[in-house]
């Protein structure tokens, strides 16, 4: 949601009456439980039509119901709560290789208010050591996105390492894809660890920012020494198996 302002909205002036009015709880149980509200990353106007049929097949959910609110932003309507949540579980989704941000639609906010400057991903982190995955390591990683949910370390289960860790965070959209960062050691030299996608849809070669390609870039590069940073190896070729295992970042150890 974007940043609520306790300022009067400046398109408003003294001059406007000023009104209360009541919610429909019915309306408001509808949209909290069964509806979400999705913009495709694209500077193509998305299809309607295209939209619904697409997702209706990738949901499995024949009954979606699927309405167009304008600028590639579209309200979508499920039939229960648990088809709803299933969706949300498994962001990101992607529509035709564009990124579909997906957000909650609060009953007392406005569709306009909406914010659609991040998404939900699942990131392995490969290059760690084992002894390096700590909840508090965890944490320093996670403050390199825009928030950090969790992970699937589990103290007690570190014989289960299969040689990365898997974190869910949330990125910012518009920015360059983190590819990783420089791990410091004290003996030995400094070793570069890096970030990898699942379910990421199409991005950039060349700006590394999701939503197009390398031919359809209009970032100006020449300033940033970022050439080839951004290739295929930033997508994950496995997900993680386990998805629903989140643990929370905050485990009580520091
Ligand atoms: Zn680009």
């Amino acid at each position: 949601m974007s940043q609520q302002s306790s300022e009067p909205n400046n398109r408003f002036n003294d001059s406007l009456e000023l009104l209360d009015l009541n919610e429909d709880g019915e309306v408001n149980f509808t949209i909290k439980n069964h509806a979400l509200v999705g913009k495709v990353l694209s500077e193509v106007a998305a299809k309607h039509l295209t939209i619904n049929a697409i997702l209706r097949k990738a949901w499995k959910f024949p009954d979606l119901e699927c309405h167009d609110l304008g600028k590639n932003i579209f309200l979508f309507v499920f039939q229960s709560l648990e088809e709803r949540l299933r969706v949300l579980g498994n962001r990101p989704w992607a529509v035709q290789d564009r990124l579909l941000v997906l957000k909650e639609w609060l009953p007392e906010v406005a569709f306009e208010e909406l914010d659609f400057t991040t998404e939900d991903f699942r990131i392995q982190v490969h290059n760690l050591t084992i002894t390096l995955i700590t909840p508090k390591n965890i944490k320093k990683i996670g403050s390199l996105f825009s928030r950090c949910y969790g992970s699937n370390f589990n103290k007690k289960d570190k014989v289960k390492w299969d040689g990365h860790l898997n974190i869910r965070v949330a990125i910012r959209v518009e920015d360059p894809l983190k590819i990783g960062f420089i791990l410091n050691r004290k003996s030995y030299k400094p070793l570069e660890v890096c970030f990898k996608y699942e379910q990421i849809p199409k991005f950039c070669y060349k700006c590394g920012r999701i939503g197009h390609g390398e031919k359809e870039c209009w970032h100006d590069m020449s300033f940033f020494k970022l050439s080839g940073r951004f290739r295929p190896w930033l997508r994950a070729t496995h997900t993680w198996k386990e998805r629903r295992t989140l643990n929370p970042l905050n485990t009580g150890e520091h």
